[in-house]
């Protein structure tokens, strides 16, 4: 079955992997609502560029993941002005480092919130939908945190095995109504997420840029490779394909063999 005409909503889209995974569905003929924070003209201008790169219909969602009822609003949204949400993205996500003695009260809430509880509200509001038609697909973008942790990622790590957790339950409660549920669990990508964690990792470990990438970074990686967005945005157009349709509850690893070691 072909994905046009199909409606996809991704969160944290405006940057990095879930721009590739909204440039990889919308290659495919998939209309797309991106959301993520940041200037609101140049997100206009970016949901522009890839409506007319791919002769979609293409808009943005300023919505702030951490605020339920934004979450609500943009849910609305997406079924209003595009007619539906087939394929939903849960991708938003951001990060801190420090040790867990020191860890921000704020930024544990902070990423709880994003990396977490936005997916609650997206999938909660979003299944109705899919289950009355028959068809749906949803991705979480996980992380190889969700399946082993690295020191000084207390948040981070928590909200990634969580959010494999939420895949795998609502997984059983889908499958029997042409909805899949799966996470993707990319090692590291190079994106401005990893590139902005790299001065708090220098502090934490008191190293340099060099040694953060080679032996924090990549050291963890057996590859010695950054995964790239595009890597992911076809992952995220293969599990959307018939030939993914009993592909459910998996957490799918892109990570250069990391989680294998
Ligand atoms: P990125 O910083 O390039 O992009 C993050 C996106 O999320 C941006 O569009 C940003 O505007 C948006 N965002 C941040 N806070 C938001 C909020 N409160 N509300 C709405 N949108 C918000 O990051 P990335 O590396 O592309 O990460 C995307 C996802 O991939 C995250 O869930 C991250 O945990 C996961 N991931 C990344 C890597 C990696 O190495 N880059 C590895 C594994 C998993």
């Amino acid at each position: 079955m072909s994905l046009k005409q199909k409606n996809a909503l991704v969160t944290g889209s405006t940057s990095g992997i879930g721009l590739a995974i909204a440039r990889a569905l919308a290659a495919e003929g998939v209309n797309v609502m991106l959301n993520g924070l940041g200037d609101a003209e140049a997100n206009a201008a970016l949901a522009e560029e890839v409506a007319r790169d791919h002769g979609v219909k293409a808009l943005h969602s300023p919505a702030d993941m951490s605020k339920p009822e934004e979450i609500e609003t943009m849910m609305r949204q997406a079924i209003d002005r595009l007619g539906s949400v087939d394929i939903l993205v849960n991708n938003a996500g951001i990060q801190h480092v420090a040790p867990i003695e020191d860890f921000p009260i704020e930024k544990w809430n902070q990423i709880i919130a994003i990396n977490l509880t936005s997916a609650f509200h997206t999938i909660r509001l979003a299944v109705p939908g899919m289950k009355a038609r028959g068809w749906g697909r949803i991705i979480n973008t996980a992380s190889a945190h969700s399946l082993v942790a690295s020191p000084y990622k207390a948040a981070y790590v928590s909200a990634k095995h969580g959010i494999a957790g939420l895949t795998k339950t609502v997984a059983l409660e889908t499958a029997q109504a042409g909805i899949t549920v799966n996470c993707i669990s990319p090692g590291y990508v190079w994106t401005p997420l990893v590139e902005q964690q790299i001065p708090d990792t220098m502090k934490a470990r008191g190293l340099t840029k060099e040694q953060v990438i080679e032996d924090v970074l990549l050291k963890a990686q057996p590859t010695k490779q950054f995964v790239t967005v595009e890597q992911v945005g076809a992952i995220a157009v293969f599990l959307c394909s018939d030939a993914a349709s009993q592909m459910t509850g998996a957490n799918l690893t892109v990570d250069g063999g990391w989680t294998a070691a």
